[in-house]
């Protein structure tokens, strides 16, 4: 059995615990290289040591004292800061594991292609704003982007790459999230705890608050069209509450194939690290000798409008979908703050999307200075008598 060097960035979040939960339960198949987070300083030093890492980084200067006390003696190096971090995503393994949350995630990602690393990639908002370009470095690079959100992962499983002409559209599922059977004025006044309280996963407070919005499966329609490289049109949503059926590909003589699993992400992470071969997973399994309903029903575009408009950004072009996302990353960290309603994060994207123009996106500096600009004309936005004007009618109306 080959063994296969790793490196984990955003270890100490949800993704990062799963991976590292994955890699512990088979140690003989893995060595990992390095390990990165925030400011998690105290479980980076734990997750370091369990995983007898030889590099761990912490994004955050300020903890790189205690980062060197909790590792001293251990023979695991240490290192601070962000450029630290890109060092380590340069350093060679053989497959990275993007885990960080938001946009932050895109340079150490473009370091591991770079230096030829396949990438399981689960961190999406990097793809959402530069998917032309990571996928141009990929293959430049001859590495893969394994998917590791779960529905892309589904996909990737049952796409026949060999049978491109016959594939006719690709579903993704999406669970509906917190408030799939809330009523519109209910949601207005939703707080951050009720938002991040997803009934089936357990993940970071970002990616919650985007499945209580749909702008996570908003997000994972553009990020479905760079992966699978297919149309707008041929890339649909289906409301599936039970998060059994993580997605679907259709073919042209009308076989649907999907595939299923428990709500573990266990599952596409260990897909992704053992990639092209399976290996066995500590995670939940599905009982089918258990009685299971699994229900399908279209998503109610009148109380949930943020996936509509990720497909009318797909299809107004890049500078779009860079502005959906950082919008919203602007908006979500606003209503974690209850400085917003939560109706209010998906009528900012909007409104920030609506006064975005495309023009040429040559290079990832163009477009990390892009997202720069539409993060601070979102901060200003929210704070201008325009959105706190349009803020009150709209609850005022609701
Ligand atoms: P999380 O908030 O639990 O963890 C984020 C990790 O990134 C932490 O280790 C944190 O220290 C690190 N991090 C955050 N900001 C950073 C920065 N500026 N620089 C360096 N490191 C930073 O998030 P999560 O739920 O694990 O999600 C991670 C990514 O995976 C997100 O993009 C999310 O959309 C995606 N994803 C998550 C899940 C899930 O089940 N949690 C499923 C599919 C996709
Ligand atoms: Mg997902």
């Amino acid at each position: 059995m080959d063994v296969k060097t790793v490196s984990i960035f955003g270890v100490t979040g949800s993704v990062g615990q799963s991976t590292e939960a994955v890699i512990a339960s088979q140690p003989e198949r893995f060595k990992v290289q390095a390990v990165s987070a925030h400011s998690n300083v105290e479980r980076l030093a734990g997750q370091a040591i369990n995983l007898k890492a030889a590099h761990a980084v912490i994004a955050d200067e300020q903890h790189y004292g205690a980062l060197k006390e909790l590792l001293g003696g251990s023979g695991i190096s240490v290192a601070a800061g962000r450029e630290a971090l890109l060092e380590a995503a340069s350093m060679p393994c053989d497959v990275a594991m993007g885990a960080i949350v938001g946009f932050d995630g895109l340079l150490p990602i473009m370091r591991a292609i770079e230096q030829g690393a396949h990438v399981a990639l689960a961190n999406k908002e990097p793809l959402v704003a530069a998917g032309p370009l990571v996928l141009e470095a990929a293959c430049r690079n001859n590495v893969r982007l394994l998917p590791v959100d779960s529905e892309h992962n589904a996909i990737f499983q049952v796409f026949d790459e060999s049978q491109r002409q016959g594939i006719e559209r690709i579903i993704l599922t999406a669970s509906g999230g917190p408030f799939r059977e809330w009523s519109a004025a209910e949601m207005e006044a939703a707080t951050p705890a009720q938002a991040v309280a997803h009934p089936n996963w357990s993940m970071g407070q970002k990616i919650s608050v985007d499945s209580a919005t749909l702008m996570n499966k908003a997000l994972e329609v553009i990020e479905a069209h760079y992966l699978f490289d297919m149309p707008a049109d041929k890339i649909d949503v289906v409301i599936h509450p039970q998060s059994v059926i993580h997605s679907m590909v259709e073919y042209a003589d009308g076989s649907v194939l999907a595939q299923m699993g428990a709500p573990d992400m266990k599952t596409p992470i260990a897909y992704c690290l053992g990639w092209p071969d399976r290996i066995k997973t500590p995670g939940q399994r599905l009982d089918l000798n258990k009685l299971m309903r699994l229900e399908l029903q279209p998503i109610d575009n009148n109380k949930f409008k943020s996936v509509e408009m990720a497909f009318d950004c797909l299809r107004a072009g890049p500078c779009h979908c860079v502005a959906f996302n950082a919008a919203n990353e602007i908006a979500v960290a606003r209503f974690l703050k209850n400085e917003i309603g939560f109706g209010d994060i998906v009528r900012i994207v909007g409104a920030i999307a609506e006064k975005t123009e495309e023009s040429a996106l040559n290079s990832i500096e163009a477009v990390v200075s892009f997202d720069k600009t539409v993060r601070e004309l979102t901060s200003s936005y929210i704070d201008s008598d325009e959105f706190q004007k349009r803020e009150m009618y709209e609850v005022h109306t609701a």
